[in-house]
């Protein structure tokens, strides 16, 4: 019993002693921390708000340097680097975080995250994907997969898009998915057309049809399949039940027709005047130009008389620089006119996407300009204008 008193009246004061000590240690080196890394960061926000970055980055260079084990600063100084177009510098910051073994998961996670944003905005797809992956299962995988997707949508890598959306976590994705997959499939069926490979172009875009039955493309896919195979009097028929069912889709529809079909239908009379009653219905009801042009097309192969009529008509309706030159050039009077009018109307025919004014000659479901899905209307610009 006396000998544990002993040790007790003893090791009470050299506990309270090293405790002391400790304490003092951890205070003081707090101060000497608190003292360096905030007024770090006050001149660096000065600079910053006075938008003199250079000076910005200098200050949070040399914290940095004084004290490396500052996470915060690195992921400030890195931010300021990718933001000045420094990306060779901000991926050294962020792979130089990453390369420590003290980085808690969180920090991990968002030096990861930022690495992919430093490849991204250099335009390295191949290293941001290779940043993205090891995301998945940390608090940043939904955000990952969303940055993932949108770069297998700038390499056209259908394949691993489709294979993305189908275990993605995000909500707000989820919802939007089934227009995505149906797009991805619609993609893959146009390269299988290209190469040829029709029955498996057919059998995508039966799967595209089935991930979302409310979508209009799968529908006018099937006929450009159709008419890739030569088998025009089907292409017009499936045609006709794409737009009796949805009307918007016929402006891109009629602009499929040409006089080639037309021929191929010669000897159809009953398709053809089918053909004309949908257009001119169509014609009535929503005065497209797809549909004006196809309409003129087809009553001219029927040898109906006046058929350029319908121009003068649409002009009466709509001040229109494309049916005046279409109707210039049926008359035949004047080729320097006619020259110049068309001319003028060839911009007019394009294509403009809603989100970021992207023009194009061909119809794109996906814009070129801000990879938008369905940005851009049916209409040509002229149309867009009245
Ligand atoms: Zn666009």
């Amino acid at each position: 019993m006396d000998f544990e008193w002993a040790w007790l009246l003893l090791g009470l004061p050299i506990a309270f002693i090293l405790g002391w000590l400790a304490s003092r240690l951890d205070w003081r080196q707090m101060r000497i921390l608190q003292r360096s890394a905030p007024r770090a960061y006050f001149q660096g926000l000065t600079y910053l708000l006075n938008e003199q970055q250079d000076q910005a980055i200098d200050v949070f260079v040399q914290a940095v340097q004084s004290d490396p084990d500052t996470v915060e600063l690195h992921f400030a100084l890195g931010s300021l680097f990718r933001r000045r177009g420094e990306y060779d510098r901000a991926v050294r910051v962020h792979e130089h975080l990453l390369a420590r073994a003290d980085l808690s998961a969180v920090d991990r996670a968002r030096a990861q995250w930022e690495l992919a944003q430093d490849f991204l905005k250099a335009g390295l797809l191949d290293r941001a994907e290779n940043a993205l992956r090891p995301l998945e299962g940390t608090t940043l995988e939904s955000q990952a997969q969303t940055a993932l997707l949108y770069i297998y949508e700038r390499t056209h890598d259908w394949e691993q898009a489709l294979r993305l959306t189908a275990r993605m976590t995000n909500e707000h994705e989820r919802a939007q998915l089934a227009g995505k997959q149906m797009h991805y499939l619609c993609e893959q069926a146009n390269e299988a057309m290209r190469q040829q490979a029709f029955d498996r172009a057919a059998a995508l875009l039966a799967q595209a049809k089935a991930v979302d039955a409310a979508g209009v493309r799968p529908g006018i896919e099937q006929v450009k399949l159709l008419l890739a195979q030569g088998q025009h009097r089907q292409a017009v028929e499936w045609a006709l039940q794409v737009s009796e069912k949805m009307p918007q889709t016929l402006p891109l529809l009629a602009g499929m027709w040409d006089g080639t079909i037309f021929d191929a239908l010669q000897d159809d009379q009953l398709l053809l005047q089918q053909v004309h009653t949908a257009l001119r219905v169509h014609y009535e009801t929503e005065a497209s130009l797809d549909v004006l042009l196809a309409l003129v097309a087809i009553e001219r192969h029927m040898g109906l008389p006046r058929a350029g009529a319908w121009y003068v008509e649409h002009i009466r309706r709509h001040p229109s620089l494309v049916a005046a030159a279409n109707w210039m050039e049926l008359q035949q009077q004047d080729p320097v006119i006619e020259r110049a009018l068309d001319k003028a109307m060839q911009p007019l025919l394009n294509y403009r996407c809603l989100h970021c004014g992207f023009e194009a000659r061909n119809y794109f479901w996906q814009c070129p300009g801000c990879q938008s899905w369905e940005s851009f209307p049916t209409k040509r610009v002229e149309e867009l204008h009245t």
